[in-house]
């Protein structure tokens, strides 16, 4: 990897990463991790939100693989699963270089683990700094203290003219700038490809009414033996109502919890109110492998290998029983904390599944059982509509308790 000696050379080195993303034909975002003391590149990568399935023959591929795999993410868990093997320094004492300033997901994972953060291109519609004045809107008050203590947007050269914004220490090459190329090329090459992947990701499963049931399927489907291998209680639980789950629920969220490093699990219905899955958190390998994110991925994943099967026949069944969550309801055993870091992260990777408008029900596909101690449910929808535009307007991200009390006091009854 190279040793990066200014900022016009963390983002060009970004800026190329985020060609690779172009091509690859997901957002053109990309990042890296800088060391601070010595200017050495850690680690490069960019989105892979749409990707090719290796080794698939499938013409044309399916391309969704993972809402969470945005550049900044995917820097993070990195991070963690070779801090110890590679010795890495403390995150505070490294820079994740960005061409694109971090959506909520992005940011809230950033903040989480303690990353300083340089930026080049402002995002108006999802970006944590969308309104550019670096005081962001969206951040409780204590994390907002910490992004504007360690995060930095470089200046630009004319003809651009932008004055730099952020810490004076802590984001490497702080106080520094790039040219308007570099800058410019940053910002076009994300625009150019965000409309169509927005497209790809949110239009990519049949509407519930042409869906089939996959509690139908044999013991023999492979689609079937791919859910119970992601979650045991997957095809187990049915609700008869999926925007109403009640207490036939409780057992999956409070033993899935209790199986996983903290107490929370988030399950995942379909249209049709079956468990497809339900995962607690990993946070034992990174802390933001947080139950949501592993619920969200994990389902992500099965599909896109499924649908890229090399059998038509897994392709066909993956097509017409495995729903897109936006039909379906994410219920939390617990909402985060809306004083959290964790919680825009959340927020924003729930905006990042749905990409783009979910059909509007109510109550909403984005519910939990448990509130934080001292928390209300209005502190939780207060945070939701501070969000940035992206998931105020498209998304409309909008938490509500599930309204069946059955379920919540099954739930308090077996904690
Ligand atoms: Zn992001």
């Amino acid at each position: 990897m190279d040793t990066i000696q200014s900022a016009q050379q963390a983002v060009e080195l970004v800026a190329n990463q985020a060609i690779l993303a172009s091509q690859q034909g997901t957002f053109a975002v990309g990042g890296c991790i800088i060391d601070n003391a010595t200017g050495k590149v850690l680690m490069a990568m960019h989105n892979n939100v749409l990707m090719p399935y290796p080794g698939s023959t499938v013409q044309p591929p399916f391309l969704p693989h993972d809402p969470t795999a945005h550049g900044e993410r995917q820097l993070v868990d990195w991070y963690f699963a070779n801090r110890e093997r590679l010795h890495l320094p403390a995150p505070d004492k490294l820079t994740v270089v960005t061409t694109l300033d971090p959506c909520a997901m992005c940011a809230g994972s950033l903040l989480s683990a303690g990353f300083n953060v340089a930026v080049s291109a402002i995002d108006t519609y999802a970006g944590i700094n969308y309104n550019s004045q670096f005081d962001f809107p969206t951040l409780p008050p204590t994390v907002r203290q910490k992004a504007q203590a360690s995060w930095g947007y470089y200046a630009v050269a004319a003809p651009i003219n932008r004055a730099y914004q952020g810490a004076a220490s802590g984001p490497a090459f702080a106080g520094c700038g790039v040219d308007a190329a570099a800058f410019s090329l940053t910002g076009s090459i994300f625009e150019a490809s965000v409309s169509s992947v927005r497209a790809a990701s949110n239009n990519s499963g049949l509407p519930p009414e042409q869906l089939h049931n996959p509690a139908t399927l044999p013991a023999s489907s492979k689609v079937r033996q791919a859910l119970t291998a992601l979650s045991p209680w997957s095809l187990e639980v049915t609700c008869a109502n999926p925007r109403m789950p009640g207490p036939e629920l409780a057992p999956a969220l409070v033993d899935t919890a209790d199986q996983a490093d903290t107490p929370n699990a988030v399950a995942l219905l379909d249209p049709f109110g079956n468990l497809l899955a339900c995962l607690g958190g990993m946070e034992h390998q990174s802390p933001i492998r947080t139950a949501f994110m592993e619920t969200t991925r994990g389902y992500a994943e099965l599909r896109w290998k499924l649908m890229n099967d090399n059998d038509p026949q897994v392709r066909a069944q993956a097509a017409q029983y495995l729903t897109h969550p936006k039909y379906g309801t994410f219920v939390f055993l617990r909402i985060p904390d809306p004083n959290t870091s964790e919680a825009v992260m959340t927020f924003g990777a729930y905006g990042s599944t749905m990409e783009g408008p979910v059909p509007q029900s109510f109550p909403s596909n984005l519910q939990y059982v448990l509130l934080p101690p001292g928390v209300t449910s209005q502190a939780v929808a207060d945070l939701a509509q501070k969000l940035p535009p992206f998931y105020t307007t498209s998304v409309q991200v909008a938490p509500s308790q599930v309204l069946d009390a059955r379920l919540i006091s099954a739930v308090q009854a077996k904690r």
